[in-house]
């Protein structure tokens, strides 16, 4: 039989892939080689975040409640995918015999061969591991084995201060354990706006998460549980070392069988997710375009019109997709940094308004002393560029902005908005208050800047 498309990966872009494609009668092979739901629902946002959110509380286990949770999601996930109209589920291992046809191996070790009009890859990526002299492997911590810990680590090293090491810092500091971060860079959340570095960091020293930047861990002496960085200092009654140090894509797929270009960050894709070969598409972690599961996600709604509408063109761009990183506070952005926009703009295009939530009446009520909404714009068109949210729900707050920015909805526009008194969101009308009263009364400068400095 030869089906209309086979979808490599049950996670997050793979699952919505396959039922997108079985809801509109389309037959479709879905391959996975290890558990239904991928990195999100097995190692990784569905186990931090309960980590997360139950580190506030007082449950006694807590990493056994995270792999109940996890257990008891994935298996409802599995049930129903495989009992999916439309969808035969394969559990094995997929590569490319040639661009039409595929073969799997499955975990008796049996092979099948599967034929196909199109092909979705959404193999999804690992963790990269970081390499450290004298380690031993049962101190080494990955995304995939966090959870698998029978109790907290006293001392939890975490090599890398990006999105997932920052929110496992807050998540297990919390937990009772001692952490320490460690970054080559010179701080924490490197693609955010140095505001929140800045901010997360002083959140970091109040709490005790200790910090070294600009260093690399080097080697580890077992006798002493002592880990030496490159700078020479020494971490002493080090437990655990956990990796967050950035993802290698799953390509282990035969493409060149397929004739499907890819490098060391993935698979090239435009912005329907096509590869080099028009029938073969790849989505989420995979590409170079998301590393998020709403990412994943959105891909998969995008590619389902596409594949099962084929008189649809394969034209348009991409939406900016926001970040949410589950620190404390959370810290959410959509859009570029402003080092990055500075790339594309003259410094005098730009209009930046910052908002602390401390001048908000519900920032106030709270009694919160950090935390801010931040909007870089064009000047005078009020056009949103990106903005960036640090606050105790910044997470949900940054829907309203993601929303404005990819409609083309202006600061004019989300000025005259009426939120409920009192709640932080305010923070994004006082923003766009402030640009629009700050326009008027300096028009003639800002229509000058305007003209004069356009990209
Ligand atoms: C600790 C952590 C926390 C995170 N938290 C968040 C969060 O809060 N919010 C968020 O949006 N994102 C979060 N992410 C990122 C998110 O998990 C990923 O972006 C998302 O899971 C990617 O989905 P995917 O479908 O591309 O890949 P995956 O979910 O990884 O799925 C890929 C699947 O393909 C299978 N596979 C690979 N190769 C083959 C093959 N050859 N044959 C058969 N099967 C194969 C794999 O086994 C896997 O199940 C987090 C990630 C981590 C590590």
């Amino acid at each position: 039989m030869k089906y209309h498309t086979i979808v490599v990966g049950a996670g997050s872009a793979g699952l919505t892939v396959a039922v997108g494609l079985s809801k509109l009668g389309k037959r479709v092979a879905l391959v996975e080689r290890r558990h239904v739901g991928g990195d999100c629902t097995n190692y990784g946002c569905i186990p931090s975040k309960t980590l997360i959110h139950e580190s506030k509380g007082d449950e006694k286990d807590v990493l056994a409640l995270v792999r109940l949770r996890r257990d008891h999601l994935r298996d409802e996930e599995t049930e129903w995918i495989q009992n999916l109209k439309n969808v035969d589920f394969h559990f094995g291992q997929a590569r490319f015999l040639g661009p039409n046809s595929m073969e799997v191996i499955g975990v008796d070790g049996s092979p099948e061969i599967l034929r196909t009009k199109n092909v979705v890859l959404a193999t999804g990526s690992r963790p990269r591991v970081v390499a450290i002299d004298g380690l031993p492997a049962a101190r080494t911590l990955t995304n995939e084995t966090m959870f698998e810990q029978k109790s907290t680590p006293e001392h939890l090293v975490i090599v890398g201060g990006g999105v997932i090491g920052m929110e496992m810092a807050f998540g297990f500091r919390r937990l009772g354990s001692r952490v320490t971060v460690v970054d080559r860079g010179e701080r924490v959340l490197k693609v955010s706006e140095p505001a929140v570095s800045d901010l997360l960091l002083r959140r970091m020293n109040h709490l005790g998460i200790e910090s070294y930047f600009n260093t690399v861990a080097e080697d580890y002496e077992e006798s002493s549980k002592t880990l030496r960085l490159r700078n020479g200092k020494s971490i002493t009654g080090v437990d655990k070392i956990l990796s967050a140090a950035g993802r290698i894509p799953n390509l282990d797929l035969d493409l060149e069988r397929a004739g499907v270009i890819h490098d060391e960050r993935g698979v090239p894709t435009e912005a329907f997710g096509r590869t080099n070969i028009p029938h073969i598409f790849a989505i989420g972690d995979i590409n170079h375009r998301s590393a998020f599961t709403h990412s994943a996600n959105d891909q998969g709604r995008r590619l389902v019109k596409k594949l099962a509408l084929p008189f649809v063109p394969f034209k348009g761009k991409e939406p900016y997709y926001p970040s949410a990183t589950f620190t404390d506070p959370e810290v959410a952005q959509v859009g570029p940094s402003l080092s990055t926009l500075l790339k594309t703009y003259p410094a005098q295009a730009i209009h930046t308004e910052t908002v602390m939530l401390k001048d908000t009446d519900r920032g106030y009520t709270m009694g919160l002393e950090e935390g801010f909404v931040m909007i870089h714009s064009r000047v005078l068109t009020g056009e949103i560029l990106s903005a960036t949210i640090a606050a105790p729900s910044a997470g949900e707050m940054i829907s309203l902005l993601t929303f404005a920015l990819n409609n083309g909805v202006t600061l004019y526009k989300l000025a005259e908005l009426v939120f409920p008194y009192p709640v932080l969101s305010e923070a994004i009308k006082k923003a766009s208050s402030a640009f629009v009263f700050h326009t008027l009364a300096t028009f003639p400068r800002q229509a000058f800047r305007y003209l004069r400095y356009r990209p």
